[in-house]
């Protein structure tokens, strides 16, 4: 399937498709290749769903979620992990809701960087033991320290104020 594919999710345009959709009896499963392997976090099943929300949203697919089965198959180390989650409405709609908390934080981010478009400004973690496990810390600010990453975010963010202050 077509990543770029969105299809309307109450205001948001979803952009999950599952990369491949197979049938197996009376089942469609949906899989996801991850080549990158995130490694696992306590929404992973939530996350993985959104497949299925997408493909109740598709003409061609049935809008019945227990008609579904996601796989994952992630690359991660050098092995590869098989990963299946079983749909159910209660699931279905907490993972509705994680969407819309996330468009609501990149939301407020936009908000938040301005024109500025400034990703040292990303709003950090309030846990350092996060930054040890995250996936991301080689392109974070607080690559080289979490509270050294919060004290130049305060400083840039002052510098940027003042700026705009004396300019008015
Ligand atoms: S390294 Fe950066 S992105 Fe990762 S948890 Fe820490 S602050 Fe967040």
């Amino acid at each position: 399937m077509d990543r770029k594919k969105s299809l309307p999710l109450g205001h948001i345009d979803l952009f999950c498709s599952p990369d491949l959709i197979f049938q197996i009896q009376n089942k469609w499963h949906l899989l996801r290749l991850d080549f990158l392997g995130e490694r696992t976090n306590s929404f992973q099943d939530l996350e993985a769903l959104t497949m299925v929300n997408w493909s109740m949203k598709n003409r061609n697919l049935p809008n019945l979620g227990k008609k579904f089965v996601v796989d994952v198959l992630k690359y991660n180390n050098g092995r590869w992990e098989h990963q299946k989650f079983t749909p159910s409405a209660e699931l279905l709609e907490q993972s509705k809701q994680l969407l819309e908390k996330d468009v609501k934080q990149m939301n407020n981010l936009v908000d938040k960087m301005g024109h500025m478009r400034n990703l040292s400004i990303i709003p950090l973690s309030n846990n350092h033991n996060y930054c040890n496990k995250c996936a991301f810390r080689n392109s974070c600010p607080a690559k080289t320290g979490l509270a050294k990453a919060k004290i130049e975010q305060i400083l840039a963010e002052c510098n940027y104020f003042k700026d705009r202050v004396y300019s008015d």
